[in-house]
């Protein structure tokens, strides 16, 4: 009843608005074969099988979730690398550079009874140049014996090395202890999370034109700023005014460079893709508006719909694009991006710089509807007339009751309901369609969830 809501949306503004609070991120860097997969799962307690017997297999899982000591932050494991043109040096080397752009710390693990080898050398020399805090895991300590192996690790001009054995768990806790040491008092996110830019990751499979497209906004606009008085700003991103308002386009970085190694590019492509998501809050996702929609477009998309984050669809190249191409174009959207539906889309063109100036009004209408909370009593106002008059299918002869529903979070919006039994699909597509109708919330994803009170 209305009162009942009413309190629960007292506790909600109480617990619920507060910002999220960004977790540090910890990269996990290394050899293959040093147990870096094997430590992994140690850190995050649990037996899930990361760890895989093919050697070069890339493990599509790269982020996870960390939770020590009353304090959560998330672990990213690099691994899965196969030596590249370049050589097994150059591949690790680059990875490391990836974790000093994405992580607030870093850890290295090494072999002890192998000892630093020249990979381990080149990687120190990369990581000594890091401003973030980089710890050494001297690996496979599994008894005393081993002990004297972890001190020929000073050599890495890294620190104190840190014994562990990550198949019998011992020195996980110290190591653990030391990670939370180590992180910044804030870490790197918080920067858009208090006010400052928000984060934009401009995200698409290679050649789209996100250069093109960051060049020509970069370019227009007379403001570009690398540094804002009296901050500093980490440089792989870059401060961009679009219509009056600052933005932080996240890991553009890795744009203006063109990292291209020879093999495992793809591989690394989606490593910095995904990270670029995890960091921004609206992602822009450029698609190639000339040619045919690909498996990859789509693999781009739905990391940024699984990370839960903003959403707009940038249709770039419109300046090749022709009636015949057009009709084709509105076939595919019908077929492909059904899913998608509450993304807008922009036609432009990095070249011409066609309706380029759309995408600043388009990211805050996706922002906004990311940050948006619909209050309980509200919510359940429509939800009792909606459920009233299309009330949700019997199943094996008993009809479901939804209790009531909660906006349990924003950014995603998470919507929970409770109920006395399962709800199909098609209904909770219903429901979610029906939502959207009411609320909007156009450019973010929603998610609804079930909870069943028996
Ligand atoms: P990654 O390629 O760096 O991810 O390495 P993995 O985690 O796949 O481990 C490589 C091999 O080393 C596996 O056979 C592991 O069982 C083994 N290993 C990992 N950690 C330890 C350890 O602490 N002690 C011993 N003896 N073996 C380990
Ligand atoms: P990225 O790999 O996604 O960063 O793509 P680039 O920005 O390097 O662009 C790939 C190619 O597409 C380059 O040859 C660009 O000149 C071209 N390109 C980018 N944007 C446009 C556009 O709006 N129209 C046309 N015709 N070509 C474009």
């Amino acid at each position: 009843d209305e009162a009942e809501w009413a309190e629960f949306d007292e506790v909600e503004a109480a617990e619920g608005e507060a910002p999220p609070k960004p977790q540090p991120v910890l990269a996990v860097v290394g050899r293959p074969n040093v147990g870096k997969s094997t430590l992994v799962n140690r850190l995050l307690g649990r037996r899930e099988a990361v760890v895989q017997d093919v050697p070069g297999v890339t493990r599509d899982r790269v982020a996870y979730d960390a939770l020590w000591n009353g304090r959560r932050f998330t672990l990213v494991d690099t691994g899965g690398w196969e030596p590249d043109a370049k050589g097994l040096q150059a591949s690790v080397a680059a990875q490391a550079e990836l974790a000093m752009h994405t992580a607030d710390a870093v850890l290295l693990v090494v072999d002890a009874r192998v000892g630093a080898t020249e990979t381990e050398e080149a990687v120190a020399r990369v990581l000594r140049r890091s401003k973030r805090p980089v710890l050494v895991a001297a690996n496979k300590v599994d008894d005393q014996r081993g002990v004297s192996d972890v001190h020929s690790l000073w050599s890495l001009g890294l620190g104190e090395p840190m014994p562990v054995s990550a198949l019998h768990g011992s020195g996980s806790g110290d190591l653990l202890d030391a990670v939370l040491d180590v992180f910044p008092e804030t870490p790197r996110e918080i920067f858009g999370a208090t006010g400052g830019p928000r984060r934009v990751a401009l995200v698409g499979k290679p050649n789209v034109g996100k250069s093109s497209l960051l060049n020509k906004l970069t370019g227009e606009e007379r403001s570009v700023v690398h540094d804002v008085a009296g901050t500093t700003v980490d440089p792989v991103d870059s401060l961009v005014e679009l219509d009056g308002e600052v933005w932080r386009f996240v890991d553009t970085a890795g744009l203006r460079k063109r990292v291209k190694t020879a093999s495992g590019t793809e591989y690394y492509a989606s490593l910095r893709t995904k990270a670029a998501i995890e960091a921004a809050e609206v992602a822009i996702m450029l698609i190639d508006a000339s040619e045919p929609l690909s498996e990859q477009d789509l693999r781009v998309l739905t990391m940024v719909v699984e990370a839960g984050r903003a959403l707009v669809i940038a249709y770039n190249k419109w300046d090749l694009v022709d009636e015949d191409r057009r009709h084709q174009l509105e076939k595919e959207i019908d077929r492909e991006l059904v899913r998608v539906r509450w993304a807008e889309r922009v036609n432009v063109s990095a070249r011409t710089g066609r309706a380029v100036a759309k995408l600043a009004p388009t990211l805050r209408t996706a922002l906004e509807s990311w940050d948006t909370r619909i209050p309980t009593g509200r919510l359940n106002g429509w939800l009792s007339d909606l459920v009233a008059a299309n009330p949700p299918p019997v199943r094996g002869g008993r009809q479901p009751k939804i209790l009531f529903a909660t906006q349990a979070q924003s950014r995603p919006p998470t919507i929970v309901l409770f109920t006395t039994g399962f709800l199909e699909a098609g209904y909770r597509r219903f429901l979610e369609r029906k939502f959207r109708e009411t609320f909007g919330f156009v450019g973010s994803p929603v998610r609804i969830s079930v909870r069943v009170r028996e």
